[in-house]
């Protein structure tokens, strides 16, 4: 069955959540494209949707002083795995050092949404990019930028991070944004749970709880909403804000679930409570350390659920939902144009 289900959907899988592989490509983006795409035709993989990463330090260093994470990291002191967890150890010794290392840390990890066009452009039409939000700048003006990288590039959507920029998802600064993207029929997707360094303290993520989508999903009923991480992206708190992305997939029309960064068992939970419909196929490549894309392709197809079930989360889903935004992509057996 396992080679059945294989064969049928390799070739055909659209990831819908990855990020530029810069570190491995030195920062060259077409270098990167290739060990992405050569990662992507391993797994099957045919089409993705390429996540880029903006944050500033000026942000971090405006939301986060060394006494808040003094405070913030005070109630995990006597819990033994925050205590081997080593950006929360350091916080308690040396903050001022932990913030300048997370500078550091935004330098390794950071995609701009520039980089990500670029990169589509060089991709053959494989993939599919979308923007990260960023609060330097006015909305309006953010609004502008998007519109020049749409000019040149495929462009499907915007990700905001709420523990990157320090913002719920319901802020009004955000309305003007999410208007765009809804007249525009582009996808929203925001991450949620926890993330590496200092927001692995639950004090500082609480701002990624997928409750705080709820009054967005309600207002904005034809903007299509990607919870990234079903909100349990956490080392120290696995599965952190699970419940309420469930509910909140479970009552709007609107609101989908990514896979990835989750266990296939929570996979299961979600298949039974919010229905497979809503369920998007997501590796977040390349953050797993150790693996390839092609193994987590591999932990899904033998995946026991059904075959018609791993079509739909693999496959079906993602291509429906692509298809309803307008994108008639030659990889994804549309017509051309
Ligand atoms: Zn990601």
């Amino acid at each position: 069955m396992t080679t059945k289900d294989a064969s049928s959907l390799s070739g055909r899988i659209i990831d819908f959540h990855v990020h530029l592989p810069l570190r491995d490509a030195s920062g060259d983006v077409s270098r990167a494209v290739e060990v992405l795409l050569h990662e992507m035709d391993n797994a099957g993989v045919s089409t993705a949707l390429v996540i880029a990463i903006e944050a500033s330090p000026e942000i971090l260093r405006r939301h986060v002083t060394p006494e808040l994470l003094r405070s913030a990291v005070q109630p995990l002191a006597y819990d033994w795995k925050a205590l081997t967890h080593p950006t929360l150890y350091s916080i308690m010794t040396d903050p001022e050092g932990v913030l300048r290392d997370q500078v550091k840390l935004y330098e390794n990890h950071l995609a701009p949404s520039e980089l990500v066009a670029e990169a589509v452009n060089a991709s053959g039409g494989r993939l599919l990019g979308v923007a990260s939000y960023c609060r330097l700048n006015s909305p309006e003006e953010y609004v502008e930028r998007l519109e020049r990288l749409r000019r040149d590039s495929l462009i499907v959507g915007v990700k905001v991070y709420p523990t990157l920029h320090f913002i719920k998802p319901d802020a009004p600064e955000l309305e003007y944004v999410y208007d765009y993207l809804e007249s525009e029929g582009l996808l929203l997707i925001v991450h949620t749970g926890c993330d590496p360094g200092i927001w692995e303290l639950p004090a500082l993520c609480t701002t990624a709880n997928p409750r705080y989508l709820e009054p967005v999903a309600r207002r904005h009923r034809d903007l299509t909403i990607i919870v990234a991480h079903m909100g349990s992206y956490s080392y120290l708190f696995p599965g952190i804000y699970f419940a309420e992305a469930l509910r909140l997939a479970r009552s709007h029309d609107n609101v989908y679930l990514d896979t990835s960064a989750t266990t296939l068992h929570q996979v299961k939970i979600a298949l039974s409570r919010v229905g497979v419909e809503k369920l998007l196929y997501g590796s977040d490549y390349p953050y797993f350390s150790g693996l390839h894309m092609s193994d987590i392709v591999e932990a899904y197809l033998e995946f026991r659920v059904p075959g018609w079930v791993k079509e739909a989360i693999l496959h079906d889903n993602a291509a429906r939902l692509l298809a309803s935004l307008g994108l008639r992509l030659p990889s994804l057996g549309g017509a051309p144009g």
